[in-house]
């Protein structure tokens, strides 16, 4: 089993990246923001909770997503592998995860980070706000908090992976194609 983390900020790629990887290695994606959106359009209690964090760019508690993500894995007993896309996002998330992984006797293999400038990523999510119809997407406030979020309480997921040598890192700036081209690259060497 390969167990993989697309890491970066918000408007990194890891989206459109993970589409990609998934359709090459037959992955299964989770993405624990697409998770919470279909929650909120379903209008369950946890939907409702989510959404008020996620209105003012902040992250949802840790217990909430912890809690999606352990039912995902128990339904995918199968699965050829995971590609966490948008979480683990704080420390806390990163040891809930390891320790999910472990009882099921498995681990993160590698966490690739992406890397890209904060003009940039402010650029991309305006833009992508202009079709996404994410609200959190539209107001330079809102995305301006998120990356400071990002920056707070998501850099010390790097950290942690990185004191078992598990990060590295890709320059998130260029083509889809050639981005894309570094992350098989690092995938393939790596299994
Ligand atoms: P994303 O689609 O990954 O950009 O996530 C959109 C929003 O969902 C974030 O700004 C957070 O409010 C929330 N969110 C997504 N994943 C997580 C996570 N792992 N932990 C906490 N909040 C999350």
């Amino acid at each position: 089993m390969i167990n993989i983390i697309l890491f970066g900020p918000p408007g990194s790629g890891k989206g459109t990246q993970s589409e990609k990887l998934i359709e090459k290695y037959s992955f299964k994606h989770i993405s624990t923001g697409d998770l919470l959106r279909s929650e909120i359009a379903a209008k369950t209690a946890l939907g409702i909770e989510a959404k008020s964090f996620m209105d003012k760019g902040q992250l949802v508690p840790d217990e909430v997503v912890i809690g999606m993500i352990s039912s995902v894995l128990d339904a995918n007993p199968h699965a050829k592998g995971f590609l966490f896309d948008g979480f683990p996002r704080t420390k806390a998330q990163s040891e809930a995860l390891d320790k999910l992984l472990a009882n099921k006797h498995t681990e993160i293999n590698i966490v690739l980070a992406l890397h890209v400038n904060e003009d940039e990523l402010v650029k991309r999510l305006l833009n992508r706000g202009l079709t996404s119809g994410r609200s959190d997407d539209v107001n330079e406030e809102i995305i301006r908090a998120r990356i400071i979020e990002y920056e707070n309480k998501t850099m010390p997921v790097a950290d942690y992976y990185n004191q078992f040598n598990k990060v590295v890192t890709i320059k998130g700036e260029g083509t889809i194609e050639e981005i894309f081209s570094s992350l098989c690259k690092e995938i393939d060497k790596k299994f």
